[in-house]
């Protein structure tokens, strides 16, 4: 099964083929564990759990590394602010320890919530510095660094390919970050690989190095994790969209810098989740949780279901009117799965040449760069499809929620766990011995007695069913 992607540093749709066959190695940039994850920063991770789904169901063994960011992520991406994991332990009253386990802890559970499945490797900026400050060492004997103020700085001049993944022009990118004026860099978009003392009296994490007692910058961790874990060449490196023009652009510099050659061959990134009123920010602290969205009533499922009625590479807009429609959207698909498995006998035919069609259908949406949307086309044929056995649809369907994970097949524990069908069946018949009788007014209270129950009751020519309303 061939599988495409859009990559980011071609600016085109692209067959992928990994590094060494049947095998993908896969990086995502993690949290920075210093407040919960916003819905923005979610889709992001589900976007890259369908990914990696996806590419298991064509086949693939993938290994997976995600970086948690513990230290050194400063409030803007480029080096200006505070850490990030200080001002979480000055608002909280914590040290920044409690505050990254803590949140990190968060994070697991809101992924365990939207049935994101846990990388293969997680790893901890503060747990790799010594692999971090081997990186620097590299760097500096080839010549990429310089010392100022007391601060390691990588100078961009001296890598050649800067701009590639941007695919911008040096001021272009230097306008878009809006950068400070500091003195102590060669160019404005030099970025620190170790911060001392000298920049930082306040900072509580810290180690010592060869340039003396610090902390590394942010960009750092991610070149120095993912050829720990992945090794020299990258299959696959994903993140969101604003980690372009810097973060990726900073990482492929200080990877390539040290490896001598290319280092990703694609590059993926999500579009942002938006709001109405504009962009979600974590650090301004206004920002919706996903708790948020089940105290408003919502199953975080249906939250993933909004996200994968469009596509990866299209910004999202968010409200809760439309999270409103997924929900009901994501409840009829679960329940018409329901019915066809109620429905559904032991002797069915199972036809295994209809199901790889219809298989085959689905990886061909999914290897499409993640056409998500068509995937539930192809779903929702199946379900409508008078030539497939119940059975078949159910198996499909089980199936298919390998990638989607919505626990397709769950709506009757989900909705019904107190339903006694045998009760029901005793209701059902007492309305129809009463119908028989002429007796409508008792029939009439029987079937409203069902709908307070939330069950209701549908008349055939072949007697009366019911589904869960
Ligand atoms: P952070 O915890 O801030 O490092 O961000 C975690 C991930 O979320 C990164 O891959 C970001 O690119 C991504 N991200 C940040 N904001 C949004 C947003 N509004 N929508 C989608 N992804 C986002
Ligand atoms: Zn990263």
């Amino acid at each position: 099964m061939e599988f495409y992607v859009y990559n980011t540093l071609t600016r085109k749709k692209e067959e992928f083929v990994p590094a060494k066959e049947g095998k993908v190695g896969m990086y995502t940039c993690g949290p920075t564990v210093y407040n919960y994850a916003h819905i923005g920063n979610l889709r992001t991770y589900i976007f890259e759990d369908v990914l990696k789904k996806s590419l298991e169901y064509a086949g693939y063994k993938v290994k997976h590394v995600m970086n948690i960011t513990d230290v050194g992520h400063l409030q803007s991406d480029a080096d200006e602010g505070e850490d990030k994991m200080t001002l979480g332990a000055k608002r909280e009253n914590k040290s920044p320890w409690e505050i990254a386990r803590f949140y990190e802890d968060g994070f697991f559970e809101d992924c365990k919530k939207l049935n994101i499945k846990r990388p293969t490797v997680t790893c901890r900026a503060t747990e790799h510095i010594d692999d971090m400050i081997n990186l620097i060492k590299t760097l500096e004997e080839k010549g990429y660094t310089y010392i100022s103020n007391g601060n390691v700085y990588y100078q961009i001049d001296k890598f050649k390919d800067y701009t590639k993944l941007a695919n911008l022009s040096i001021d272009e990118l230097e306008a878009g970050s809006r950068v400070e004026v500091d003195t102590n860099k060669k160019n404005p978009l030099d970025f620190v690989l170790w911060f001392t003392n000298s920049k930082f009296t306040n900072q509580i994490m810290q180690w010592d190095s060869p340039w003396g007692t610090g902390f590394p910058g942010w960009h750092l961790e991610c070149s120095a994790m993912s050829i720990k874990y992945l090794g020299e060449a990258v299959d696959i490196h994903c993140g969101g969209v604003d980690h372009i023009p810097v973060h990726h652009t900073n990482e492929i510099a200080q990877s390539e810098g040290a490896l001598g050659h290319k280092w990703v061959n694609y590059w993926m990134h999500g579009e942002f989740l938006v709001l109405d009123n504009g962009k979600m920010s974590k650090s301004s602290g206004d920002f919706l949780t996903l708790s948020r969205v089940i105290e408003e009533g919502f199953d975080p499922l249906e939250y993933r279901y909004f996200c994968l009625q469009s596509r990866y590479r299209k910004q999202l807009l968010f409200s809760f009117q439309s999270l409103k429609e997924a929900s009901n959207g994501l409840k009829k698909l679960k329940e018409k799965i329901f019915f066809i498995r109620k429905a559904a006998e032991e002797n069915e035919r199972l036809d295994k040449d209809k199901i790889q069609d219809y298989k085959n259908k689905f990886a061909n949406n999914i290897c499409d760069d993640l056409n998500m949307p068509n995937a539930f086309t192809t779903l929702h044929e199946i379900l409508k499809d008078e030539e497939l056995t119940n059975k078949e649809k159910i198996i499909l369907v089980e199936d298919f929620d390998e990638v989607l994970s919505l626990d397709l097949l769950n709506y009757k524990e989900e909705k019904n766990i107190d339903v006694d069908e045998e009760y029901i069946n005793d209701l059902i018949a007492k309305r129809a011995e009463a119908r028989k009788n002429k007796e409508w007014a008792k029939a009439d209270q029987l079937r409203n007695e069902l709908l307070e129950m939330d069950i209701e009751l549908i008349d055939t020519k072949e007697g009366t069913t019911w589904k869960i309303k």
